[in-house]
């Protein structure tokens, strides 16, 4: 067993006692359990080292008794303390413990005396006014409750991750309130939304302050916490109006780098991190770094420092993931990874010739002002009727439109391109004719219909819009709609192989809930030796700006700038498609 699950033990041990203890008897054995718990999942040493070498009381918390449960949970897998506990617990509360605010030790009173186990039986007993007539309740703990299952309600089963495209502008409007307030530094979103991940869990924030108490105060009291679950002087957590929590973290100074590197995760790449820095003689702890030998801890004034001080290069948040950064970090082979002020034009946008909101003309204006070269308008092509795909005829006439528009807005810096989004029918035939599709400088492929081909079938369609030289890019590669859509059946190797071989490029598409392809992929497709564009699919002028969001996805695949052919200048970017198209006609 491994110290992590030794820890989880004597959580849950912490967490039993406290949703039986009566009064405040066991307080001081609950936060002996907890501490015990923190010291064994942060020491540098084995457990079952220490234990073998009867040496258990030597971590700090741990006295003869929890020395005792570790020895059996260690031999065992469990502890006959725990398994005690447990049985004491009459029944499985987990249900009522995803309503927000709602402590153990108020569920298992109101699992002991009315028999409710599900929050819609919770919920019926709240609103017939049954909680208040329980022993140490009141009116207002029953109106907190209705309150918090409203908010549980609203954030979707309390269990669903959040697209990053809606974490990431919450704590952007969070930060933005907070700027006011003189007693907060320093303020930044942890954990999955750092690194930059296409769904989180938690939005966790971390904050310096030296007044701790008026920083929380504030907090709490900014229009965007319409609900506060807690309220401490380390730690508080609010509900936005839109039904997300968000716990904000406040600690001193000396302490925020090592703290904002070890809640920035993951966790893997934490527990690379630390076996990286016990074999330089260090251990590693939210606290800061700290040198076995002489016993000192060392703190930080940036995160630079801390990698600096295992020896290691910086490691920007997208990369930490344990797919191999640690290594390269020692060998100064980090990549610059792409920005995204490298980006100078999009290549996937609709407009109202199809399914889009806007005309060319905003849609170029947009453009120019995110300081873009190029635009490429793609529309859908005729078979997706649900988008009213176009025609020969409708297209003639958008180009003529186009045609006119950049004799009017080149002088102001951009180009637009004409392009279509094209339908890989379930076949692998395409939706226009060969000797049409030469006319457009930008084509993209995507799957829309037939999702539901077996692997063979799919990846053959996809293989044959790949091959045809007319094709510059395979958009939306996995067709994956997070939350609602898994991935289609496809041989993504296959994909990525005759991307490289041909030149036809790889989507990554920014659009919220596709970020298609993710990070892996990138990672894995410029391993094949295949390159990108970023795009954002927009429909609207707003939506040019997810651009940020497929920068994320590339970063998280060890991109950069030369493996994105919409960094380069137009005429580049032309002559990479007609490279392409030249190599495809050849093989
Ligand atoms: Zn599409
Ligand atoms: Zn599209």
């Amino acid at each position: 067993m491994e110290n992590a699950q030794v820890a989880d033990k004597l959580r849950e041990i912490a967490d039993l006692l406290e949703m039986l203890q009566k009064k405040d008897e066991q307080r001081y054995r609950i936060r002996a359990y907890r501490e015990a718990a923190n010291n064994i999942e942060y020491m540098p040493e084995d457990i079952n080292t220490l234990a073998a070498e009867n040496r258990l009381t030597e971590i700090p918390g741990v006295g003869e008794s929890i020395a005792e449960k570790i020895l059996d949970i260690l031999e065992t897998g469990t502890s006959q303390y725990l398994e005690n506990l447990k049985k004491k617990i009459p029944a499985d509360l987990t249900e009522l413990l995803r309503v927000p605010g709602l402590g153990r030790k108020t569920a298992l009173v109101i699992y002991q005396n009315l028999g409710i186990k599900t929050i819609e039986e919770l919920e019926d007993a709240a609103r017939k006014g049954l909680i208040r007539q329980l022993p140490r309740m009141g009116a207002k703990t029953e109106a907190n409750i209705l309150r918090n299952i409203e908010i549980y309600k609203k954030r979707g089963k309390g269990e669903k991750r959040i697209l990053l495209g809606r974490a990431l502008p919450v704590v952007r409007e969070i930060t933005e309130q907070m700027r006011k307030c003189k007693y907060v530094r320093k303020m930044v979103g942890v954990g999955s939304l750092r690194r930059r991940k296409e769904t989180i869990g938690d939005i966790d924030i971390i904050a310096v302050s030296d007044s701790p108490d008026e920083a929380m105060d504030y907090f709490t009291s900014i229009p965007m916490a319409s609900e506060v679950i807690a309220k401490g002087k380390t730690k508080s957590v609010i509900v936005t109006p839109s039904g997300l929590q968000v716990d904000l973290r406040i600690l001193p100074e000396k302490n925020y780098y090592s703290l904002l590197q070890h809640s920035t995760g993951s966790k893997e790449h934490n527990i690379r991190l630390r076996e990286h820095a016990l074999s330089k003689g260090y251990s590693l702890s939210e606290y800061g770094v700290h040198d076995l030998k002489t016993g000192r801890l060392i703190t930080f004034n940036s995160e630079e420092e801390l990698y600096q001080a295992l020896g290691l290069q910086y490691i920007p948040p997208e990369l930490r993931e344990n797919l191999g950064e640690i290594e390269a970090a020692s060998e100064g082979k980090i990549p610059e990874l792409i920005e995204l002020n490298d980006v100078r034009g999009d290549i996937h946008a609709h407009t109202k010739y199809s399914d889009g909101q806007n005309t060319i003309r905003e849609m170029a204006l947009k453009a120019i002002t995110l300081g873009y070269e190029y635009i490429a308008i793609t529309d859908h092509s005729r078979s997706l009727g649900v988008a009213h795909g176009l025609d020969e005829t409708d297209f003639e006439k958008q180009w003529h439109e186009i045609d006119e528009l950049n004799r009017e807005l080149r002088r102001k810096g951009i180009t637009i391109l004409k392009g279509v989004e094209l339908d890989i029918r379930a076949d692998g035939s395409l939706d226009l004719p060969d000797d049409f599709l030469e006319k457009f400088d930008v084509v993209i492929a995507s799957v829309h219909l037939a999702l539901n081909q077996d692997k063979e079938t799919m990846t053959e369609r996809v293989l044959k819009a790949i091959q045809n030289p007319n094709v510059d890019v395979l958009g939306h590669p996995t067709g994956r709609l997070l939350g609602k859509r898994e991935p289609i059946n496809i041989e993504l190797s296959s994909i990525f192989e005759s991307a490289s071989k041909t030149g036809t490029l790889l989507e990554v598409n920014g659009f919220p809930d596709r970020m298609d392809l993710n990070g892996l992929n990138c990672k894995f497709a410029k391993e094949k030796g295949a390159r990108m564009v970023l795009t954002t699919d927009a429909h609207n002028v707003m939506e040019l700006e997810y651009i940020e969001y497929a920068t994320y996805m590339a970063r998280r695949g060890w991109l950069e700038k030369k493996d994105v052919i919409n960094t380069f200048s137009l005429d580049k970017l032309l002559h990479h498609i007609t490279q392409a198209e030249l190599r495809k006609r050849r093989i």
